[in-house]
């Protein structure tokens, strides 16, 4: 179930008056004196006075400031401090885990990139995205894309399959329908489901994700931002100035970014704010292939995705093997619920064994039982449209947030208009799609 389905504005949360933050908020500089005078003290006596320690406040600890601090180092915290550092902003990017890690949502070595999408705003944030990714190669000198293709297939007469091939024409996104009499020439070792139509957008293919992460959080540095990774964000006061509290210290800044994943809740309880996001574990599967190659991005072997079916209820997706060779991956795109802290105590295993039976049906090359399984996690919103917006009361907090298993691609375009909020400026994208407000409507028509 979704948390509670619904957001709310906590009606009496602490706000700016910093009732139940921690006791850092509360320290005025006389309590903060008094107690570096007993942290001296005891130093001086050779006694380590822990409390006193914690009492030394914000103000001892961290006197910098910022224009901007975003939270969370995942690909669209990190491209939005990039893009805040480009337009010159002095600019702190936080990250509760040594970088890099494997534990929220950007981990993993690649993730499929297309312009298939059957909604025109999407459609229109790949044309832009391609374009920064490139930008991207280029400034940092790594080959972040490969083109593969992606092949779609679905039940011919679905309204999924059709709004995707009718929206891939409608745009002129360069793509091929392929019949099923010639499609094993065109796409060997894939069988097509019966009564399943196939089309291909040529301009989709691979992103190498680990490296993009690496080289957009280079970037930023390169420009002068500062990363200060392993400091988790404990408490936030909004205000015309935001403080944000890590067990470091305090750090101040004009406007604040909130990308935190899967923890996106955990962080926006701090601003009196919780979003009906569910986060979902998802077993990234490898499976091996029967005779080394047969699917193999050198091959040519697209990527895939399989829209529901009687069979498949969600859609199932595949990239070509690459990163570990011999190996395909394949998954489901839905998990089972998740804390994302005991994100490993989630053992369900439903959506393997949809896998291995899509896999004996579909792709008689792999193996059917998966020869790896990672982990991963999506932050799903009830329409699976992402939430990028304002806070309702502090309009310098800034959300990105429920990326629903779909947004690395979209990373450098999220990053630009979450940029583009914190700096006041109109967006270079139609956000209605994306409001905070839309889960007030979906509540009350539930009720
Ligand atoms: C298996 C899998 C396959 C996917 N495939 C695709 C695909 O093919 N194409 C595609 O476009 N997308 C895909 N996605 C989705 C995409 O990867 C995500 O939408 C995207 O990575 C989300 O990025 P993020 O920055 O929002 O979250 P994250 O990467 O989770 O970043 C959030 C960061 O915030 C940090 N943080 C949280 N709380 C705090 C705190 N209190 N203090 C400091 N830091 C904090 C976290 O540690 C984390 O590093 C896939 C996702 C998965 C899991």
């Amino acid at each position: 179930m979704h948390c509670g389905l619904f957001f709310f504005l906590r009606r009496h949360y602490p706000g700016r008056r910093g009732r139940g933050h921690s006791g850092l908020h509360k320290c005025n500089s006389r309590t903060s004196a008094r107690a570096l005078r007993r942290h001296r003290k005891s130093r001086k006596e050779g006694r380590v006075n822990l409390p006193a320690l914690r009492n030394l406040g914000a103000e001892e600890m961290s006197s910098q400031k910022y224009d901007c601090i975003v939270i969370g180092a995942g690909i669209q915290g990190s491209y939005t401090a990039y893009h805040l550092a480009k337009n010159n902003r002095k600019t702190l990017l936080i990250e509760q885990f040594a970088l890099p890690h494997a534990r929220g949502s950007s981990h993993g070595q690649t993730r499929i990139i297309r312009k298939a999408y059957e909604e025109d705003f999407y459609f229109h944030m790949m044309e832009e995205s391609y374009l920064l990714w490139s930008h991207m190669e280029a400034e940092s000198g790594v080959q972040l894309y490969r083109q593969t293709g992606l092949l779609v297939t679905g039940p011919e007469k679905s309204r999924d399959f059709q709004g995707m091939k009718e929206a891939l024409e409608l745009n002129r996104v360069p793509s091929v329908v392929l019949a099923p009499e010639e499609f094993p020439q065109h796409i060997p070792h894939f069988k097509l489901g019966d009564g399943h139509g196939a089309v291909v957008d040529t301009t989709a293919g691979v992103l190498y994700a680990d490296r993009a992460l690496k080289a957009v959080q280079g970037a930023f540095q390169k420009l002068g931002g500062v990363i200060k990774d392993g400091e988790k964000v404990s408490g936030i006061t909004p205000g015309s100035e935001v403080t944000v509290t890590t067990a470091s210290g305090a750090h101040k800044a004009a406007s604040l970014v909130i990308t935190a994943g899967p923890w996106a809740n955990a962080v926006l309880s701090h601003v009196g704010l919780q979003l009906p996001l569910q986060v979902q574990k998802i077993n990234v599967c490898y499976w091996r292939e029967k005779v080394p190659g047969t699917y193999s991005v050198s091959r040519r072997f697209p990527c895939f995705i399989q829209l529901p079916s009687e069979m498949e209820k969600t859609d199932i997706y595949g990239l070509p093997s690459n990163e570990y060779p011999g190996l395909m991956k394949v998954c489901y795109h839905a998990g089972s619920e998740t804390d994302p802290d005991q994100r490993d105590k989630q053992t369900d295993r439903g959506d393997v064994a949809i896998l291995s039976s899509y896999i004996s049906r579909h792709l008689p090359g792999l193996e059917s039982v998966p020869a790896v399984v990672e982990s991963c996690m999506y932050t799903v919103t009830p329409d699976h449209h992402f939430v990028l917006d304002r806070h309702p009361m502090h309009s310098n907090i800034i959300i990105g947030a429920g990326f629903s298993g779909h947004g690395f691609k979209f990373g450098p375009v999220v990053g630009k208009v979450l940029c583009e909020l914190s700096l006041g400026r109109p967006p270079s994208h139609d956000l209605s799609p994306f409001k905070l407000q839309r889960f007030q409507n979906f509540l009350k028509s539930t009720l």
